[in-house]
Parts: structure tokens; sequence; C-alpha cells
């Protein structure tokens, strides 16, 4: 990999380059960034390095950019032809799951758990009591329709491996954002 993709991306938030460095490991197709509230012009000059060396598309909605490795994959969604959930890769049995739910948020970065989510918290306090939740799904960028989720599994082992491809550090922080939410979530629970 070449190493200036790490310095292409600082300026970015760790879930933002979470999200681009996945699609540059070709671990999906479709990523998406969000914009500081003064769309802050070292990101947007990061995004558009993004497009130049890295042949990336780039669709700009107010304060958040779509990137894809594939124009049509990026039209389809610009055009509504394809749901969100596809666009950035998630399970089809998660998306259909989320969508079961009135308000369901398959997208848990930076969001609170609410309806579907919530359900799936609960399942994972469950599992991570009994020492049994995925170690895989610390990785994932999405709420798994299950905590048993074998596809949720197999995406959270693809981020794990490009991740760590890129940088150990931005892979172990992203692990214990996820995991460190869930462990104080089991200790309110508990208290
Ligand atoms: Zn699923």
């Amino acid at each position: 990999m070449e190493p200036d993709i790490l310095e292409l991306v600082e300026p970015f938030d760790l879930s933002d380059k979470v999200s681009v460095l996945t699609l540059l490991g070709k671990a999906r197709h479709g990523a998406d960034i969000v914009l500081g509230i003064e769309s802050d012009d070292e990101t947007l000059t990061a995004a558009q390095r993004l497009v130049e060396e890295y042949g990336l598309f780039l669709y700009r909605n107010g304060g958040r950019i779509l990137f894809s490795d594939d124009a049509d994959w990026l039209r389809r969604r610009v055009e509504r032809k394809m749901s969100a959930g596809e666009f950035f890769g998630y399970p089809r049995c998660c998306v259909e799951g989320s969508t079961r739910y009135a308000r369901g948020h398959i997208d848990d970065v930076g969001c609170e758990y609410v309806g579907y989510g919530e359900r799936y918290l609960l399942d994972a306090l469950f599992a991570l009591r009994n020492h049994r939740y995925p170690a895989a799904l610390d990785y994932r960028l999405h709420v798994p329709c299950d905590v048993r989720c074998i596809e949720s599994i197999a995406m959270g082992k693809r981020i794990k491996a490009v991740l760590e491809s890129f940088d150990k550090g931005i892979a172990r922080q992203w692990k214990r954002r996820h995991r460190g939410m869930l462990e104080r979530r089991l200790e309110n629970c508990e208290t």
C-alpha cells in the first residue's frame, strides 16, 4: 500500500478514515465522509486528492461526500436506484432487517441506538456478558441484523484485515471504540 494514503486521510476523523480506507482497501465500493459545520478546506482538499490520486469518484451533497471506486455504483446511489445500505456494502439481511423497524438506523456510527439498533445492542450486551460476542464485530461499520449474522462477521474480518494492512493503530482504535462503548453500556446495566 502506498504510505501517503494515511497522510491523505489525516484531516478526517476516525470514522471517516475507516470509511475511506475500507473503500481504498477494496472491502466495499461505497464510502462517505461528513464535513465539519464550516465545511473545512482541509477536508475538501483531501477529498479532491483522493479522487485525483486513487481514481475515486465523488459526489457532494451538502455536508456529506460520497465516494466510490465505481462511477456507475455512485450514479445508481445518487439517482436513488440503490439503497444506502447496499451502496455501503452492508449485508442484505441487515439492510432488510433495519427497514423492518420504523426508526431503524443501520449506520450506527455517531448515532444513538434507537429502534433496530437498540434490539441489536441488547443482544450484543447479552453475548458480551456470556463471552460470546464475535470479535470480528468490533470492526463493523453497520448494525448487524443479529449478533450471530455470518455476513456481518465476514465483513468485520475483511474490515479488520484492510485496516491492519494500512495502519494497525487505526484498526486498534476502531475496535476499541466499539468494544469500549459496549463495555460501558454493560457496566451501566449491571450497576
Ligand atoms: Zn445480517
